[in-house]
């Protein structure tokens, strides 16, 4: 049997959904997505009910699958199938264009400005001056991939943000004694500049005008 849940759109803030406990706690996860609110969450969820078999049941074990099966590969921080080899491993290279997440490799990739392979260090260092290395971020990784793979040039196209310039500075500095051409993102990128939220032709011309890093 199909429930038509009657949820009157739009939805008051008092609105209880019956007190289903199943469906508020769904809400409450659908909410905690990037650009949903409660109202929108709620929208969706309905959707999903009065949808059972064509998307609640495959949308169920879509998830489930990414759940077992995708992790971040330990070398490069992209996204891979634990049945399959990460595109890092795969074929020969001789650029690593370096981000500080998978939203920023979408970005760029999506643009078509560069067609090489990305590293993704999973966030930028502290902007305070830090002995530390990083926590969690993937820098030695870095290394070892330009060195394995003799890379010829590393593009640091961290955010232009101070956690982004530091993290780059102390990117070149670790990569100096490999002797591979660094270079950043060109200045079109605004101070304080999200690569992600860049539009394609700021993205471009900065791409296009990226130069060589000068360590001090
Ligand atoms: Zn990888």
């Amino acid at each position: 049997m199909i429930y038509h849940l009657d949820l009157n759109f739009p939805f008051s803030k008092k609105m209880t959904v019956n007190n289903v406990k199943e469906i508020e706690d769904l809400i409450k996860i659908v909410s905690k997505l990037p650009g949903l609110g409660p109202k929108s969450a709620k929208r969706i969820v309905l959707k999903l009910i009065n949808n059972r078999e064509e998307l609640i049941k495959p949308l169920t074990n879509t998830l489930a699958q990414v759940y077992k099966n995708v992790v971040r590969c330990k070398i490069c921080g992209n996204l891979k199938s634990t049945n399959s080899n990460c595109i890092c491993s795969s074929k020969k290279y001789d650029q690593i264009c370096v981000v500080e997440n998978i939203a920023d490799m979408w970005v760029i990739q999506s643009s078509g400005i560069y067609k090489g392979h990305y590293h993704i260090l999973g966030g930028t260092l502290p902007s305070f001056e830090s002995k530390n290395t990083g926590n969690g971020l993937l820098i030695e990784s870095l290394i070892n991939r330009v060195k394995k793979n003799s890379i010829k040039e590393v593009i640091l196209a961290t955010s232009a943000s101070i956690e982004g310039e530091t993290t780059s500075h102390y990117i070149s500095d670790s990569l100096k004694d490999t002797g591979v051409k660094i270079t950043r993102l060109a200045k079109g990128v605004p101070v304080g500049g999200e690569i992600e939220f860049l539009d394609d032709g700021t993205l471009f011309s900065a791409f296009k005008n990226r130069g060589p890093v000068v360590s001090d």
